[in-house]
């Protein structure tokens, strides 16, 4: 068994230790020590990193209460080796895990609900806990959280006896009795746990849920924590102050202002699509054969096109054929006929500019491509007469 110097001090940032293997496996070296402060991946907390002497500590696992380090290199069996951790991306993991703790803990005593899951990354971490809460919930359960920051409850570890684990009331309850790690939060939480922690709570500084959903008949809670907080605040409040400069608004009337300014924008879109169509009306240049009519177009939707043929529809044109280049040599087309005779025509028009499309038949629509554009007058005029 490695003995695990975070188990008692968790501010452990630098160690000497005898090197007991070094092992070879794919380019990477597995190293087990007598001792180390260097945290493995385990109870939803990713592993520390940093160096061993020369050689870096890229991931650390437990097997069997044996520590390993996956290393870059070697390292000489049998001497001594110091050791030193990524102290502040640990640090932060510390302040991160406590603030689960409180939250987890403040959800139990609450709402009586188990913590399910618990996934730490470098930015946030996700808590899952066996119930359904509203958003009334985690405003209570937040503001509690953060009150227990600022008690500055004391966080302690200990392992308790086998008698005194059976009288014990934790969370996280395990069915080993010998050898439980006990991790309590003054007043806030008693849970069964192995990762280190800070001293108090005033280390975590703040927490913040961010998002909250019904996850497996529970609920899931993305927060920060600790260093992690703190860079979330200020990453928002920077966006906050490029949106307030953007949209000359005050720091808290951001919302607000781009509520009114999308309220704003769909009323130009409505009135930008009334005038595009007005004005491919005023531009349409029908061409009449007989009681039916063509147009070609250029840079027209389908919904303008859609417009022009309904007026010439009220203009009395039975069968209306409607073209517009979109790029190149490739066209959209409308065709309309009062007489049920669209599918028909578009079924001639495809099969002529290996085209695309169909509809009902009164109406129809769909994609050519026109090469040679006095072809396709020549084909309109035969397709309307
Ligand atoms: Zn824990």
């Amino acid at each position: 068994m490695t003995v695990k110097l975070y188990d008692k001090d968790a501010y452990i940032k630098e160690f000497t230790a005898t090197v007991l293997s070094c092992e070879e496996t794919d380019g990477a070296y597995q190293v087990v020590l007598d001792e180390t402060a260097f945290f493995p991946e385990g109870g939803g907390q990713p592993a520390d990193t940093g160096t061993l002497g020369e050689v870096n500590v890229k991931d650390v696992q437990e097997e069997k209460g044996i520590i390993v380090h996956i290393t870059d290199g070697a390292l000489p069996v049998g001497e001594k080796v110091s050791g030193k951790l990524n102290w502040d991306i640990r640090y932060s993991r510390m302040q991160s895990h406590a603030g689960e703790h409180i939250v987890a803990g403040t959800v139990h005593t609450m709402f009586g609900y188990d913590n399910v899951g618990f996934h730490l990354n470098d930015s946030f971490m996700t808590v899952d806990v066996s119930g359904p809460l509203t958003k009334e919930d985690i405003g209570r359960i937040e503001l509690a959280a953060n009150k227990a920051i600022y008690q500055n409850n004391a966080i302690t570890v200990t392992f308790p006896s086998t008698e005194e684990v059976a009288a014990l009331e934790y969370r996280s309850k395990l069915d080993i009795t010998e050898g439980l790690r006990i991790v309590t939060i003054e007043n806030v939480d008693c849970c069964a746990c192995c990762a280190p922690h800070p001293k108090s709570t005033g280390e975590i500084g703040a927490i913040k849920i961010l998002d909250f959903y019904p996850n497996k008949g529970g609920t899931r809670m993305e927060m920060v924590a600790g260093l992690n907080a703190y860079l979330d605040y200020k990453k928002l409040h920077e966006a906050n102050k490029t949106l307030m400069k953007l949209l000359s608004a005050a720091r808290d009337e951001v919302a607000e202002t781009v509520e009114k300014l999308n309220e704003q924008l769909q009323q130009l879109r409505g009135e930008n699509q009334r005038l595009s169509k007005e004005l491919a009306l005023s531009a349409m240049a029908p061409v009449a054969v007989g009681d039916s009519a063509y147009v070609i177009s250029e840079g027209l939707s389908y919904d303008e096109l859609r417009h022009c043929s309904n007026s010439l529809t009220e203009q009395g044109f039975k069968n209306c054929i409607l073209l517009s280049r979109s790029e190149e040599s490739s066209y959209i087309y409308v065709v309309s006929s009062s007489e049920n005779e669209a599918k028909e025509k578009v079924s001639a028009l495809n099969e002529a500019f290996s085209g695309k499309g169909g509809g009902k038949p009164n109406y129809a629509q769909g994609k050519i491509t026109v090469e040679d554009v006095d072809a396709a007058k020549s084909l309109l005029e035969k397709l309307l007469q």
